[in-house]
């Protein structure tokens, strides 16, 4: 169980929610760890395949150099997964089945803070360069886990990034709370000391053109991540005040790392009733970002039913249990509405921004995988919010210039479409002039759609590990 700092103390301010655990106080739970059967945590749960196990025990037994390489072995930045993983591993903990799972994200997070603060986590150059040059696209888990990984085989790696610095949505996303940036920081600094190249503020694709990165680089790997916003598109969304919940973190995040001066007033929630629309992590995310900026009230709306509070029996254990989640910021406070929609936005009394929005209940009509909600009768009622943010999810990939350029095709959900061997599937000739030829990947959410941190790394290592496989016979400089 996660220990969070007092509510009426972390509400104050943007630091960290967890107390960051201790090795000696995780030791009684991981003896339970240790009288496990069959594991079920590292195959089934973990993408990585990190040997949580094995870690454990290191752990349990005091070698906490040990379980550092046994961590380091499988996962390139278990200081990420430590803050943000869901622990699909404790899902699936064999204790999970009558008991609280053992915590494995804890242990993550103490041996991979250990290693730090002991100097133990040191800059890994490769022994040989080989004259293989990749370019990145994209410098979220996935571009940085592809750029490690074909950095560590020698190729010579420059990841591009649109935005001012990198991460992705680990830096201008997930709030500082959950994950704090100089975490971040201090990963990339290691990367670039092992010899990746960062350009940030470049868009591929516009500012550098797809024909230069064919010149510059004998690969491509785009891990540009599934960013379309899933609109609302109901009477007043036009209204000011109604904001994508992804612009609104960034602005945030961006405010607390000084590339802001101050945040704009329709994006500040101070004094304001906030109205959360969708009702996963980024709305959760909301929901404890408005409450620091001083919100007076803040409801979240998810259109689907509350999920149960313990497995279904269709959910069985060592599956992911698809339960109720509530997460740091739920319980700081606010409402959750289950069943719920917005059917409409209306102005304010002086009519310059958004008042309130017409909300109503929906059920859940038709065969199973193809259900729809439906409006349900004289269930309408009025939520007062002078800020609405919209968490309700990605469509896929941005189109854009490298996209377009590249001829790189989407599938109907969104994703960019790769075969087999990690490559993009392209329609035709692309710009021609030798661009059909040039090795184009895909990693990350861009392929698999909206996911996770942890497996947006394993995908960017991955597919890593086949433009290596492609290139290997490639001879060393
Ligand atoms: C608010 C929020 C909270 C989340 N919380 C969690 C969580 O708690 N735990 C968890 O596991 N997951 C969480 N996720 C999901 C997780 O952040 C993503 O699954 C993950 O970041 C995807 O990684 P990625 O590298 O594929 O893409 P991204 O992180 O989206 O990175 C893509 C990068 O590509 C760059 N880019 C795109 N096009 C170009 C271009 N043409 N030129 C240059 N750069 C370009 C973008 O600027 C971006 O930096 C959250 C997501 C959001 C939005």
């Amino acid at each position: 169980m996660s220990t969070y700092r007092p509510i009426n103390e972390r509400i104050h301010d943007f630091k960290p929610v967890e107390a960051e655990p201790l090795a000696a106080e995780l030791r009684e739970d991981l003896r339970r760890c240790q009288d496990c059967g069959i594991p079920f945590c590292h195959a089934l749960g973990c993408p990585l395949l990190n040997a949580v196990p094995e870690i454990n025990a290191a752990v349990l037994g005091g070698r906490m150099r040990n379980a550092l390489a046994i961590l380091l072995a499988t996962s390139p930045f278990p200081e990420f997964t430590a803050r943000v993983c869901p622990a699909l591993c404790e899902g699936s903990c064999v204790q999970g089945l009558n008991e609280v799972p053992v915590p494995c994200r804890q242990v993550e997070f103490a041996v991979i803070e250990h290693g730090f603060a002991e100097g133990l986590v040191r800059t890994r150059p490769p022994v040989r360069r080989s004259d293989l040059r990749v370019g990145v696209v994209g410098s979220g888990p996935a571009g940085l886990a592809a750029a490690w990984k074909l950095n560590q085989a020698g190729a010579r790696v420059k990841v591009y990034e649109r935005d001012a610095k990198p991460g992705g949505f680990m830096r201008y996303g997930i709030p500082d709370f959950k994950l704090a940036k100089g975490v971040l920081d201090r990963r990339v600094s290691l990367l670039e000391r092992e010899g990746i190249a960062f350009e940030c503020g470049v868009d591929a694709g516009s500012d550098v053109s797809a024909r230069l990165l064919s010149k510059r680089h004998d690969a491509l790997v785009l891990a540009c991540g599934a960013r379309r916003k899933r609109d609302l598109s109901v009477p007043g969304r036009l209204l000011s005040g109604i904001h994508f919940a992804t612009d609104y973190l960034a602005l945030q995040n961006r405010l607390n790392a000084g590339e802001l001066d101050a945040l704009p007033e329709e994006y500040s929630a101070r004094g304001k009733r906030v109205l959360v629309i969708g009702g996963g992590d980024t709305g959760a995310d909301c929901m404890g970002t408005a409450w620091r900026q001083g919100a007076v009230a803040v409801s979240q709306l998810e259109i689907l039913p509350k999920p149960p509070e313990t497995r279904a029996a269709d959910n069985p254990w060592p599956q992911w249990p698809r339960i109720l989640r509530t997460s740091s910021s739920h319980l700081e406070g606010g409402d959750r509405l289950f069943c719920v929609t917005a059917t409409s936005f209306e102005p304010s009394a002086d009519g310059g921004r958004v008042g309130h929005a017409r909300c109503a209940e929906v059920r859940w009509e038709g065969e199973a995988g193809a259900l729809r909600p439906v409006e349900v009768a004289d269930s309408g009622f009025v939520l007062p919010a002078e800020l609405v943010l919209l968490a309700m999810g990605f469509t896929g990939t941005e189109e854009g210039c490298l996209l377009e350029s590249l001829a790189a095709t989407v599938d109907k959900s969104g994703r960019l479409f790769r075969s087999e061997n990690g490559r993009a599937a392209r329609a035709g000739q692309g710009e021609g002039d030798g661009l059909a030829s040039f090795p184009v990947y895909v990693c990350g959410d861009a392929a698999l759609g909206p996911s996770l941190v942890v497996r947006a790394i394993e995908d960017g290592l991955r597919v890593a590990g086949k433009v290596i496989a492609d290139f290997a016979a490639t001879p060393a400089s």
